[in-house]
């Protein structure tokens, strides 16, 4: 590009000289100078759409060695009684993760987009939830690693989903409309963009996302409710349950639940609905989760 720019400023002043047309040769300069700045524009363009895609095949990369990592260690636990293995794991470990971690500058840098940088930021804290499970001295079970790998999984083919997108790489079907716009933000877009992460699905989780209402009261709310239902546990898939209290205000507060399957919600709620006469909860919705 550097020497076509050359040759035409150089047949430009030429031409101009030929014709003594000056004119001619200031409008053939200020072309030059235009196209130019457009050439370098679209350098800076095609250099950052390059940048990202690379970027996009590192997080990929990364993430995947420090899943690796975790799987690694979980192995050393489960063989037992060799702690030098086990500290040379968690080494490792913490290896892989400071790869992962070195890229969080790049991707910030390269993509405004609040949702890959908010879904970076959960594969971040996903690896290390997942390695804080498996690090005890003591084996976890091996159903409760692979619920957490798919966990952390997930994250990591969303963020790239969402990151490729921008990037330019199409890892969706086209004839597929992806965009959603002008509708009511859900609790599921706010999961998207928020920096926070969703609790872990081996954990129980319960909370109150009620407009107006104080955290004394909150408290008190989920101190009553807690009980009846935080030792649950699906007897199929051994997984506990999410549950959130949701309203604009304390006189309509709607119950969210986020379980593994149908039945096992069927049964959060009704011990939910235990001396319940006279709380001003509804039931809204069920969302299984199938993950
Ligand atoms: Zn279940």
């Amino acid at each position: 590009m550097a020497d076509l720019s050359l040759v035409a400023v150089l047949s430009g002043i030429v031409d101009a000289l030929e014709e003594v047309s000056w004119t001619a040769a200031l409008s053939g300069i200020a072309g030059i100078a235009v196209g130019a700045v457009l050439n370098a524009y679209l350098r800076y363009r095609a250099d950052r759409a390059a940048a990202r895609k690379e970027l996009v095949e590192a997080i990929g990369v990364v993430a995947d060695q420090c899943i690796a990592a975790v799987i690694d260690l979980h192995a050393v636990v489960v063989a037992g009684n060799n702690s030098a293995d086990r500290w040379k794991a968690i080494a490792q470990y913490r290896r892989e993760y400071a790869s992962v971690i070195a890229l969080e500058v790049r991707v910030f840098r390269e993509f405004k987009d609040r949702r890959v940088r908010a879904g970076f930021r959960k594969i971040t804290n996903r690896l290390e939830r997942f390695r804080n499970l498996v690090a005890d001295t003591e084996p976890v079970p091996d159903a409760k690693v692979e619920l957490a790998q798919s966990w952390v999984e997930k994250q990591l083919s969303d963020t790239i989903s969402f990151a490729s997108t921008i990037a330019g790489i199409n890892l969706t079907d086209p004839s597929r409309p992806i965009f959603i716009g002008f509708r009511r933000v859900t609790r599921q877009d706010r999961k998207v963009l928020s920096f926070g992460d969703e609790p872990a699905p081996w954990e129980f989780h319960m909370e109150t996302q009620v407009g107006g209402m104080e955290d004394k009261d909150s408290q008190a709310f989920l101190a009553h409710n807690k009980p009846k239902v935080e030792s649950l546990m699906c007897t199929v898939h051994n997984r506990p349950a999410h549950i959130y209290f949701v309203g604009h205000d304390r006189s309509n507060i709607a119950i969210e639940l986020e379980t593994c399957c149908e039945e096992f919600a069927r049964q959060v709620e009704k011990k939910l609905a235990g001396g319940r006469k006279n709380d001003g909860l509804r039931e809204k919705s069920q969302k299984p989760r199938s993950t």
